[in-house]
């Protein structure tokens, strides 16, 4: 009997443990902070810094893409290349400010959207909104979701659904596909 009960206390740890993941549910009250920080994202752009708008779409030759952009930069926006984890100076960007598309200067998401995940790639909660879109690949044979910039077509990455709340999303970024424009031109 008392090896039954242990078996039956680890049973129940086993369904304590799980609860927790349970209680991770986004709640209406994040999805109103999240749509307060989407709706809000133009408090951390600097004063005076003009930039485009989703609808400006602007469509360049390969050639003017080669000419515009870095090798890598290339290879990520405009072949869906991936950079190596870990070699973007912006996973640890501590300023407040906007991370824009290096293809097209688009704003895609603020430094209120980024968290740490521990991945070797900037990673955000969620976007700045109507700024991607979004496509099913198969390059690692499983499917994944790929983004891309909506004005110019840039990919940019793959959305995962293993993120925080409140979305429980994670937008995984190459570091070379944004610009960072410090809210603080000073800082
Ligand atoms: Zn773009």
């Amino acid at each position: 009997m008392k090896r039954r009960g242990l078996l039956q206390g680890i049973l129940a740890s086993g369904l304590a443990a799980a609860l927790p993941a349970r209680a991770q549910k986004t709640l209406p009250a994040d999805t109103k902070a999240v749509e307060a920080l989407q709706r809000g994202w133009r408090e951390l752009l600097a004063p005076g810094v003009a930039v485009p708008a989703p609808d400006s779409r602007l469509d360049l030759t390969e050639a003017e893409w080669r000419k515009r952009l870095s090798k890598m930069a290339y290879y990520v926006l405009r072949e869906e290349g991936t950079e190596a984890a870990g070699t973007s100076a912006l996973n640890n960007e501590p300023r407040a400010g906007i991370f824009a598309c290096a293809g097209c200067g688009l704003p895609l998401f603020t430094s209120a959207m980024k968290y740490e995940s521990h991945t070797g790639w900037p990673s955000f909660f969620t976007t700045i909104p109507g700024v991607f879109g979004t496509k099913t690949d198969y390059l690692l044979l499983l499917p994944r979701t790929e983004y891309h910039c909506v004005r110019c077509g840039g990919h940019h990455g793959h959305v995962f659904d293993d993120g925080p709340r409140p979305t429980g999303k994670r937008w995984c970024n190459n570091g070379v596909a944004l610009k960072f424009l410090p809210k603080d031109a000073q800082a």
